[in-house]
């Protein structure tokens, strides 16, 4: 009698989570982009920029996304806490990686593996946690409003290039962002109906009006009219003076609207975090911003706020870390799978709820 054994090489557990991740994305392949924001609010988060300067892995100056190349792991790293924070769009981290700046820095030979790469790494975190990947285009320095139809061309086929990777990379919808013009922003949009995808067009405001002479609820009810599924608005402004124009740009369209501040307290007079001062004086804008940084409660106020002025997409943008994502997504309802974490300070052995005499001793306990 024959014995027949199979032998097979143990499977390792993650290849059961993959394929659990594989089956659950299958599922959930039917919720794009509009069917979950038919369902409510989608959670963005963003600031992969200012975080990974922060954390030494981009070059504050030109701030172009070389870390997508030279250290990969640090961006998936990053894209794995926003998921677990809560974020249901992994943006891939192409801000910034456009042709233009690329060549400024002499790297134009590796825009093309730089953008794939981007997109492939946001992809597979995405698919880890059952939720989306947008390729991400942003304002390019090239546009001239004085020469727009010229400059624009240039600017075309920036967007359609990054657009077309990310389309052949599987991107779920495109987010184009921090647009100083409508004339650019359009462009943009243009591109990106090219390829069949959904669209979030933001603007970054400055000043009241975009520098092309719009204000900003017209100039998102001029993106709708060509056709974007959200518009709004992104970095720039904090949440005390984002908010007003959000409530001027939802009354201005019937189409989803997406919020994205920076985590700083910018004032009505001082409106966007690059003209936020120190009390001496000086700029704080890019590098020495932590004064001004908002809590993470202020955040989540934010997304309340938001939520209830009806804006469909909250996010964070720079200056964004993973600690606010899950605060903001903590106030709108869920648990998040970092939630696990969240704090409880009834545990805490000098703010907690049984502090004993010698616990005291350590910080100066007046009652
Ligand atoms: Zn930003």
């Amino acid at each position: 009698m024959s014995v027949w054994v199979v032998v097979q090489p143990p499977l390792p557990v993650w290849s059961f989570i993959a394929q659990a991740a594989r089956e659950a994305t299958t599922i959930d392949s039917m919720s794009g982009i509009r069917e979950r924001l038919n369902r409510g609010v989608v959670i963005g988060g963003e600031g992969y920029l200012f975080e990974l300067e922060r954390r030494g892995y981009v070059k504050a100056g030109p701030f172009v996304p070389e870390v997508v190349l030279d250290f990969p792991e640090a961006v998936r790293e990053l894209h794995r806490e926003m998921l677990r924070a809560g974020a249901e769009v992994m943006v891939a981290f192409t801000y910034y990686g456009h042709r233009e700046k690329l060549r400024s820095i002499g790297r134009e030979a590796d825009l093309e593996p730089l953008n794939r790469l981007a997109l492939r790494l946001a992809r597979d975190v995405a698919s880890e946690g059952d939720e989306l990947m947008a390729g991400n285009i942003c304002n390019t320095w090239v546009y001239d409003p004085d020469a727009p139809d010229s400059s624009g061309e240039i600017v075309r086929e920036m967007y359609r290039e990054q657009v077309r990777w990310a389309a052949e990379e599987g991107a779920d919808l495109i987010i184009s962002e921090t647009h100083d013009y409508l004339g650019e922003a359009l462009i943009s949009l243009e591109a990106v109906q090219e390829s069949g995808l959904p669209s979030i067009v933001t603007f970054a405001s400055t000043d009241d009006v975009t520098i092309d002479g719009y204000e900003f609820d017209e100039a998102c009810r001029q993106l709708e009219a060509n056709g974007a599924d959200l518009v709004g608005l992104n970095c720039s402004r904090g949440p005390q003076t984002m908010l007003p124009i959000l409530e001027r740009i939802r009354a201005a369209v019937d189409c989803h609207v997406a919020a994205q501040p920076v985590p700083y307290r910018t004032t009505p007079a001082q409106p966007n975090f690059e003209a936020l001062k120190d009390v001496d004086g000086t700029r704080g804008f890019p590098l020495a911003l932590e004064p001004f940084l908002c809590n993470r409660f202020e955040m989540a106020d934010f997304a309340a706020s938001a939520r209830d002025l009806g804006v469909n997409y909250i996010g964070v943008c720079c200056g964004g870390a993973p600690h606010y994502v899950r605060a903001m997504a903590e106030r709108l309802g869920r648990t998040v799978p970092a939630s696990r974490y969240s704090p409880d300070m009834a545990q805490h052995p000098i703010l907690g709820e049984n502090v004993g005499e010698q616990a005291k001793r350590f910080v100066n306990w007046k009652d």
